[in-house]
């Protein structure tokens, strides 16, 4: 039997994270594209997230389907209803929540059993995922949605711990051993890279499973960041595909605008507000689907957008827990009419990003985020807040020069800890600078559109992207007749 008559089935496990479940769903189509078969694990309310996309895949002859696991939200002592990570607001949530995930390792086993796959594609932070592709001798890949750049940092800040060389939080370090000479601080490094929190053992068992996995599928793009790619399979040795920007999957506007979650301005409104913006005039503010803000931090980022004096689209998030009257200027949204426009809830990002009117987006440096905008072409200010967001940004400012930083330098996770506030004028200092058409700029502006042109054809037929996704489908094909 020759390699191409054998129908791939593929298992895709995304964590229960916007940030995790979103880029997953891409990849899912896309394989369903290259003619596999794809099957994704999800919750009910988190498939009611994305069914209706994977309905318009399948409708379009392509084989696709979603299974459902019933989420122990009350076993694990969380409230009824909390199956997702951006419904979690403190640590103590956030434990109870990983034990309900672990507590899905049974139930999925007696799927894995039930339908056989070739292969099952794992989010990183579902470890025991590789016990269930032993049991079945079956590969299991590791979907890691975050740059080559971040892993090779955090490789690197692992293997030789710089930061226990410098004095202080705020002393800046060299992470050694990387194609590029990167600064960081120890108070930019996650908690858990610094044997600071609970989650420690946690990450231990991802690092190992990854470790003894079939090899990692990324969302990131050769071109983009060819020196850490390499960096990744040669000096550390693993086995990768880069798959992305998985993005650009979706290619009509109803599957761009429903990305995620349904938006809370409809996305006919949106692109008229955007359409009445001259080009590259608006500043697009989202910090992704978790990070909180306290009410100072909110107050200062609105009275920077008012001082500025440019148009914006705010994406205020978080704004439910909130109450208004604690950070929203009084008269904000009056003075602001026609030139502002706030959105509180979810907001069609990449919808937004790709239209012409959009000259900068300030971002948390989440990767899905990064990602979107560089495959847009469009240039950042980058505000980490936690996770590798800090790792994300210096790609940004320091080795691809497509952004500048807001300063914000402090690691923190849940508010659980006082970060301090950026203030107003530092904010503006910045919009201003990436948005008066200077000479720095303009250079950020001019890389920021080849690379987005870069990560258009890498998906292409031919395109890198496209290539490795071909490569990797070949070699799990071979691997599963072999297995048979
Ligand atoms: N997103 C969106 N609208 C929003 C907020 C977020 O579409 O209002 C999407 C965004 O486009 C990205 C994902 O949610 O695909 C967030 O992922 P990212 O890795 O940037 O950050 P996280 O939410 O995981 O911190």
């Amino acid at each position: 039997m020759g390699v191409e008559s054998h129908p791939l089935h593929l298992f895709c496990f995304p964590f229960l994270a916007p940030g995790h479940m979103i880029p997953m769903i891409d990849m899912a189509k896309l394989f369903a594209e290259r003619e596999a078969r794809v099957s994704i694990i999800a919750t009910p309310s988190n498939a009611s997230l994305f069914e209706k996309t994977i309905y318009r895949t399948r409708c379009s002859g392509h084989r696709i389907e979603i299974h459902c696991l019933e989420f122990p939200s009350s076993v694990a002592g969380l409230p009824d209803g909390c199956e997702n990570l951006n419904d979690i607001q403190s640590i103590d949530n956030l434990i109870d929540f990983m034990k309900a995930v672990d507590m899905f390792q049974e139930p999925f086993e007696q799927l894995v059993e039930e339908h056989q796959p070739d292969c099952i594609i794992s989010d990183l932070f579902l470890p025991w995922t590789l016990d269930v592709a032993d049991k079945f001798a079956i590969p299991r890949l590791v979907f890691n949605g975050t740059s080559f750049f971040s892993l090779c940092v955090t490789e690197r800040i692992q293997r030789y711990a710089p930061h226990k060389n410098v004095a202080s939080d705020m002393e800046a370090f060299i992470v050694p051993c990387l194609p590029h000479s990167i600064e960081l601080t120890k108070s930019q490094i996650p908690d858990f890279a610094k044997a600071q929190s609970g989650f420690v053992e946690f990450f231990e068992r991802v690092k190992e499973a990854n470790a003894r996995s079939f090899g990692v599928v990324m969302n990131t793009f050769y071109e983009l960041e060819p020196a850490y790619v390499e960096h990744y399979k040669m000096e550390l040795g693993r086995k990768a595909w880069n798959v992305g920007p998985v993005s650009l999957c979706n290619r009509n506007t109803v599957d761009v605008a429903e990305r995620g979650k349904k938006a809370c301005i409809g996305p006919d409104d949106c692109l008229k507000w955007l359409d009445g913006n001259t080009s590259a005039s608006v500043v697009y503010v989202c910090f992704g689907s978790l990070s909180q803000f306290t009410a100072p931090q909110l107050l200062e980022i609105a009275l920077a957008l008012e001082a500025s004096n440019r148009p914006f689209l705010w994406v205020v998030g978080n704004s439910e827990k909130l109450s208004e009257n604690e950070w929203l200027p009084d008269g904000f949204e009056e003075r602001m009419q026609g030139k502002g426009l706030i959105m509180r809830g979810w907001a069609p990002q990449v919808l937004i990003l790709n239209h012409p009117a959009v000259g900068v987006f300030v971002t948390h440096c989440g990767w899905n985020s990064t990602l979107e905008a560089i495959s847009a072409g469009v240039t950042m200010v980058t505000w980490p807040m936690f996770a590798e967001q800090f790792y994300n940004e210096k790609l940004i400012t320091q080795v691809l020069k497509i952004g500048v930083s807001v300063g914000c330098r402090v690691w923190v996770l849940y508010e659980e800890m006082e970060r301090p506030v950026i203030r107003r004028d530092q904010i503006e200092k910045v919009i201003t600078l990436m948005m008066d058409g200077g000479e720095e700029a303009e250079g950020m502006r001019k890389r920021a559109k080849e690379l987005g042109e870069m990560a258009n054809r890498a998906v292409e037929v031919g395109g890198s992207s496209y290539a490795d996704m071909s490569r990797l489908i070949e070699e799990l094909k071979t691997y599963s007749l072999k297995a048979k």
